[in-house]
């Protein structure tokens, strides 16, 4: 007889999140120790104080775990306790070396054991998004992956080849055959597109619109969303964007949204095109922002949307700094 032990966290005390928590910790923890259900003989619960609405052991047999024998219990109140936390105990009746399974922010709990972290930021163009998880990522010590610069590249190849962005077709076509490459040098994210290295050129102003416009073709995204998956399955990281928390990674240990009012985005970016030697003319730039914003919330694959699980941040009057600090509170809560 061997014992699996697992936790994971809900956002709210309901039983919809108690029944998808328990059931993706399950199936997770079936699938990384090749285990099949017949195997398990017993599953123990417990979960936090603050979980009232629901029995795990319920939401397991609802699950179809029926076949073993469940047990629920709640743990005292301890104070800087996780929040919202379920934990369990498989017995399986095989002769395993156990993979225990801490999922979303219950990960913290066994740092020894899990392997990594996945940060989701989203929001809209000017945001902060870029800056925070930049500065997240240095703080941690993890990789920092914009996606928006996947985009920004395809979007590069098709205006270079001067067909009409407009068609599907044609963009696919172009597309098809993609080398595109994100390195590393001394922390900073290098985009390489058929072998060049496009960094600088991507930040140019007539490049946003174009990704907009190019991201929403699903042949583009499911790529890109692929590459973004396999990078982050290998490793610790902070990932920039507008789908990573609802399509790029749905259970992301963290995610976050970001959003600030339009005349503050139209600022910053002014602020950060200036800085790269652009000349900006501010109405036309926050015109523009608007319409980049509109198109990226109502393209029909995986459009800018805060996931349900995401925290909003409005940062239109905060520092930098204090958004910084209030994700880093939030992450370290879990901790
Ligand atoms: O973040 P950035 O402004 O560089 O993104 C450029 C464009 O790429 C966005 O307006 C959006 O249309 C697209 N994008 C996306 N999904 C992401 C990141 C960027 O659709 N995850």
């Amino acid at each position: 007889m061997v014992v699996i032990r697992g936790a994971t966290t809900i956002n709210e005390d309901t039983p919809d999140e108690i029944r998808a928590a328990v059931k993706e910790l399950l199936e997770q923890t079936e699938k990384r120790n090749a285990v099949s259900r017949d195997e398990i003989v017993s599953i123990v619960f417990s979960s936090t104080s603050d979980i009232h609405s629901y029995y795990p052991a319920k939401a397991a047999r609802e699950a179809g775990f029926e076949g073993a024998s469940l047990f629920s219990a709640q743990e005292p109140e301890i104070e800087g306790a996780l929040k919202l936390c379920i934990r369990t105990m498989l017995f399986v009746e095989k002769n395993i070396t156990p993979r225990h399974v801490y999922l979303r922010g219950a990960k913290v709990l066994r740092k020894d054991i899990t392997e990594k972290i996945n940060v989701a930021i989203d929001g809209p163009a000017g945001s902060g998004k870029s800056t925070i998880a930049k500065a997240l990522a240095r703080d941690y010590k993890i990789l920092y992956l914009d996606t928006g610069a996947m985009y920004r590249a395809c979007a590069l190849k098709v205006l270079e080849a001067q067909i009409d962005i407009q068609s599907e077709k044609e963009v696919e076509e172009i597309l098809r055959v993609l080398s595109l490459e994100v390195k590393y040098e001394d922390g900073t994210q290098k985009t390489i597109l058929d072998g060049i290295d496009v960094s600088d050129k991507i930040r140019a102003p007539e490049i946003s619109m174009a990704a907009s416009t190019v991201s929403r073709y699903p042949f583009v995204r499911l790529k890109m969303a692929e590459k973004q998956r396999e990078i982050a399955s290998d490793m610790s990281c902070v990932l920039d964007g507008r789908d990573i928390g609802t399509f790029v990674l749905p259970s992301a240990d963290f995610k976050f949204f970001l959003t600030a009012s339009p005349e503050v985005r139209a600022e910053r970016r002014k602020k950060e095109l200036e800085e790269k030697g652009y000349e900006v003319d501010f109405e036309k730039l926050k015109e523009e922002i608007i319409a980049r914003d509109n198109q990226d919330m109502n393209r029909e694959i995986a459009p800018l949307k805060q996931a349900d699980d995401a925290v909003l941040i409005d940062t239109s009057s905060m520092t930098i700094e204090q958004v910084l600090q209030t994700i880093k509170k939030m992450i370290q809560e879990k901790i």
